[in-house]
């Protein structure tokens, strides 16, 4: 594939242009036939006498000699013949050739993609068969979409191809991740970039537009202790949609009866996000303790977004059965406790920038934190797991577990939603009389010690620490908005709470 905006591949021409050529050329090719058939068959001699050399009206009655240019004729019948302007029908004839051959060629070397106006590329597409010629139409799309050409309505159209996916991408697969990205990602500009107005079209038809969703939970675990996934969400809603998640079925998975329970009352939220921080949201759900053994099972996910924006308050939903695989062994081993100064300041240092808070976004406070603080080589064989908490006069206000590992492979990071009194933050101020408490648990840091994959942290940090808290303000797009989980009280039907 050649790269984008090279001037042969994608020629400035609208549709009307591309429709004016067509209609011009095929009046030209109609012409031209209509010239070959008449040099030939129109100048019949109809039961005229004519000299078969110069044309001249003969009357064989009166003799076979042309009394014009003196040409001999034998045969009567030699009088009547049509005449043919072979010349003209030559040339008409080769300018038939020429044309098509022209017209080949250029398909040939751009692509009858190129000479379609879009809506009819758009109609084809689906019946195209998966090929290069496919991945060269979508490359077409997306060069015509980045330099404006194609109409809101076509716009549209293909969000619409992109939901539908196509034989082997079935939307909301990684597959039909990875054929569609760009489309994706250069259509949600224009619906988040542009600042399209709420019940624009283009931004309606992406509001059930579907994610695309993983479940990672340890492959390796231990009898006895919590198994928590990290459900991990791409998606492409537009700002201005709320979105609530929840699990509507656990298969292949001894899931004992009270975390069944808390897992099919807890709903996870989240409030729009404007702009987007292009981060893969993540959530976490914890399916308890499993005795032991080797699973294959599925976790079933529902989502639904809401329109919070538009006129019409739409509402997208869908379904997602993602594969659990876990073996479960024996009692995890011991983590060596660790607690040191060097190791306590290098915490601190990770949450030394305290509380970010926005008064315009959703989402008011966040912790902001810096991980990578604890990336040195001496840290690989170190578990975080980290209770943090804003407080006021001693009281926690806002509570958050996080856990990591050591060194430069922090794959296993995770976190809980936030507990947080949205009232007692209010009174934050400058964060005077607050302090922020950060302490040191086992539990949390064998989330990301490594579940007997071998390749296992053998030491947790179990230290605290505690200072001022530091507070700022930050810009309006200074943080996304994150996942927060709620579990609603028992009795409530699934159904009715969503
Ligand atoms: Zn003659």
């Amino acid at each position: 594939m050649t790269a984008a905006g090279t001037p042969t591949l994608s020629p400035v021409a609208s549709n009307s242009l591309i429709l004016i050529a067509w209609l011009g050329g095929l009046a030209l090719a109609g012409t031209l036939l209509v010239g070959v058939w008449w040099a030939l068959f129109a100048d019949r001699s109809r039961g005229v006498h004519r000299c078969p050399r110069c044309w001249h009206r003969m009357n064989p009655a009166v003799g076979l000699r042309c009394s014009e240019c003196g040409h001999l004729v034998f045969h009567e019948q030699a009088l009547l013949q049509t005449r043919r302007r072979w010349l003209l029908a030559i040339l008409c004839l080769l300018l038939l050739v020429l044309g098509t051959f022209g017209l080949r060629t250029t398909i040939a070397s751009r692509g009858w993609w190129t000479m379609l106006p879009h809506r009819a590329v758009l109609a084809v597409m689906p019946w195209l068969p998966p090929s290069g010629h496919l991945i060269a139409v979508r490359q077409h799309m997306l060069e015509e979409l980045g330099q404006q050409h194609v109409s809101p309505d076509d716009t549209v159209r293909m969000l619409e191809l992109v939901k539908g996916g196509d034989l082997l991408t079935t939307p909301g697969t990684d597959a039909w991740r990875s054929t569609h990205l760009r489309w994706l990602a250069t259509l949600e500009d224009l619906y988040t970039q542009r600042l399209l107005p709420p019940d624009d079209p283009l931004r309606l038809a992406a509001i059930d537009l579907p994610p695309v969703i993983h479940v990672n939970v340890p492959e390796r675990w231990h009898r006895g202790e919590p198994l928590v996934g990290m459900v991990e969400m791409e998606d492409w809603w537009p700002a201005g949609v709320e979105v609530t998640a929840w699990i509507d079925e656990i298969e292949g998975l001894p899931v004992d009866a009270a975390a069944q329970d808390r897992l099919h009352r807890t709903r996870w939220r989240r409030p729009d996000r404007e702009p987007r921080d292009g981060s893969r949201q993540v959530f976490a759900i914890d399916l308890g303790p499993l005795p032991e053994g080797t699973y294959r099972g599925h976790v079933t996910l529902s989502w639904r977004t809401h329109d919070r924006l538009g006129s019409a308050g739409l509402t997208g939903q869908g379904v997602v059965r993602m594969p659990v695989r876990a073996v479960v062994r024996g009692d995890a081993p011991a983590l060596d406790r660790i607690e040191n100064p060097a190791l306590d300041a290098l915490i601190a240092q990770t949450f030394a920038d305290g509380i970010l808070r926005s008064t315009t976004l959703p989402t008011r406070h966040i912790f902001s934190y810096a991980p990578f603080f604890t990336s040195g080589e001496a840290h690989e064989a170190v578990a975080f797991g980290l209770i943090v908490e804003a407080c006021e006069a001693g009281t926690p206000r806002r509570t958050l577990r996080v856990w990591w590992r050591g060194g430069i492979n922090r794959a296993q990071m995770g976190w809980e939603s936030p507990v947080e009194d949205v009232e007692a933050l209010a009174r934050l101020g400058s964060g005077e009389g607050w302090t922020l408490r950060i302490r040191g648990d086992q539990e949390l840091a064998r989330r990301a010690a490594g579940g007997g994959t071998g390749d296992e942290a053998s030491r947790w940090w179990g230290g605290s620490v505690e200072g001022p808290l530091k507070v700022s303000d930050v810009a309006p797009d200074g943080f996304g908005a994150s996942w927060r989980a709620t579990v609603e009280p028992p009795g409530v039907s699934p159904a009715a709470s969503r």
